[in-house]
């Protein structure tokens, strides 16, 4: 079986289906596989957050009240020190919202913008013409297989990054796989409370020292107890047995648990080439302080529609140096924000429990919504050193993390205009990547310290 189409999206979750819709609405002929089944799609955990106000800034149909995906909107977050105290507030509405009947929702939007969408369809290779561009893909639908041919894939299938995976090495984008420790592997832990009256959850707190909270879920008689670590899902349910055991949780039942992991790297240096750009998880776009995606793979997809959208006019191949704004956008705004805090998230956790509550005590990077941008960040540290309250090596981690992010946020804001200074970019890139810290490495020498008891 052959088929033609403009644009071809592999994946039909929130980025692909974003992305397909917007590409269809232009007029391309835009075709999204997945390889799960209707009853399957997006069921790969089911309570997800998104800001309410990103349906509107994105032109997505808001969810609400009564409809299938709306569980509730919870209008206040809170952090929590690593000693329990001084609560930071945060305040936005944020939806509490169930992944497969959300998927529901975006699949008809993309389809009422002219995609159309393929289920049970698993992306299986790339296929090239006599210049060795990409111009199609093999897929395999109830045993047979079906050869697409099309100017653009989009690789939009998650962390596994089917396409961009399977893709020469030499084809001008990164096919590295996300491994073990590049992904924060998430237990969460769907409870039911023995005082729902006194305990009820309806405002999500968290405890960043420990990347752990607890969450409203559908039932709310019911809490989620969540945990996210870098390494295996084993490494993360340890941490989560060492913060019980000293974390006073509301009395609850276990009812089941949930398992998924997210990416927790830089994402590749370019997202395009020749006929391709990667989106969403397989193109690691996560906030590196949070874990969460989906609002943020929806900048880079606006981004790449417009751009791809532009250069596809009039039947044209999307060369990578056509496509190369895509980069050059993204690269030089959120990507620049994130790639700032993956840099400095490794050095601002290095502290004990004790300096961590310092830390927030006297708002050190976590702040309520009232004390944002006051007081002076150096002062508030030497007064933290003085008094005690900060070592002389947490106050080291925090200000290496800040002059670190520092670097690689102005590096990133001078991405080259054009692919041509792209591989000078690149080496000084890696050299300032080379000098950040990394949270698998802590977390590796935290696990070898379990293991020694
Ligand atoms: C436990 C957990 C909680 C999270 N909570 C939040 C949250 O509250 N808010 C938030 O914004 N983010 C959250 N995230 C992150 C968010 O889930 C992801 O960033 C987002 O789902 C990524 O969307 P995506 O469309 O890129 O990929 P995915 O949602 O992974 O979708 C990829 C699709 O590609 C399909 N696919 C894969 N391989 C192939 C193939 N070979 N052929 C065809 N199809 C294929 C899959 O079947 C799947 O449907 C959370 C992550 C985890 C793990």
């Amino acid at each position: 079986m052959e088929q033609n189409t403009d644009v071809l999206v592999v994946g039909a979750c929130t980025a692909g289906l974003y992305f397909a819709g917007l590409m269809a609405r232009q007029g391309y002929k835009t075709l999204v596989c997945d390889r799960s089944s209707e009853a399957d799609l997006g069921r790969r955990y089911d309570i997800i957050h998104i800001g309410q106000d990103y349906f509107g800034q994105f032109g997505l149909p808001e969810p609400g009240p009564g409809d299938p995906d709306y569980v509730t909107t919870f209008h206040r977050s809170i952090l929590r020190s690593a000693l329990d105290k001084w609560p930071k507030n945060t305040h936005a509405d944020v939806l509490v919202l169930r992944r497969a009947p959300l998927m529901k929702r975006l699949s008809a939007w993309a389809r009422a913008q002219g995609a159309d969408v393929l289920l049970n369809a698993e992306y299986e290779s790339p296929v090239f013409d006599q210049k060795n561009r990409l111009t199609g893909a093999v897929l395999r639908r109830d045993g047979g297989e079906i050869r697409i041919k099309t100017r653009l894939t989009a690789d939009a299938s998650g962390i596994g990054a089917a396409v961009r995976t399977r893709l020469p090495e030499d084809y001008g984008i990164e096919t590295f796989v996300t491994g073990p420790r590049d992904q924060f592997y998430v237990i969460l832990r769907y409870v039911k409370l023995k005082n729902p009256k006194e305990d009820a959850v309806d405002v999500t707190r968290t405890w960043p020292y420990y990347k752990t909270w607890l969450a409203p879920q559908l039932d709310p008689s019911g809490a989620i107890m969540g945990v996210g670590a870098n390494l295996s899902f084993d490494y993360a349910e340890r941490c989560w047995k060492r913060f019980a055991e000293q974390a006073a949780m509301p009395e609850h039942e276990l009812d089941y648990i949930e398992q998924s992991s997210t990416p927790y790297r830089r994402p590749p240096y370019s997202f395009v080439s020749d006929g391709f750009v990667v989106l969403g998880d397989a193109a690691c776009i996560t906030n590196p302080w949070s874990g969460e995606g989906v609002p943020y793979a929806w900048r880079l997809c606006s981004i790449a529609a417009e751009e791809f959208g532009r250069c596809m006019k009039n039947g044209a191949y999307p060369s990578r140096e056509a496509a190369w704004p895509v980069n050059v956008r993204y690269i030089r705004s959120q990507g620049a924000e994130f790639a700032r805090n993956l840099a400095m998230l490794s050095g601002a956790v290095q502290c004990s429990p004790e300096e961590n509550d310092y830390e927030f005590q006297h708002s050190i990077i976590f702040e309520d919504d009232k004390d944002k941008g006051k007081g002076n960040l150096l002062i508030k540290l030497l007064k933290g050193l003085v008094s005690g309250g900060l070592s002389m090596q947490a106050l080291g981690g925090l200000m290496g993390a800040a002059g670190i992010g520092g670097k690689i946020f102005a590096h990133y804001c001078a991405f080259p205009e054009n692919p041509a200074g792209f591989g000078d970019w690149v080496r000084k890139a890696e050299a300032l990547w080379g000098k950040a810290g990394s949270m698998a490495e802590l977390a590796e020498q935290d696990l070898a310290q379990m293991e020694k008891g």
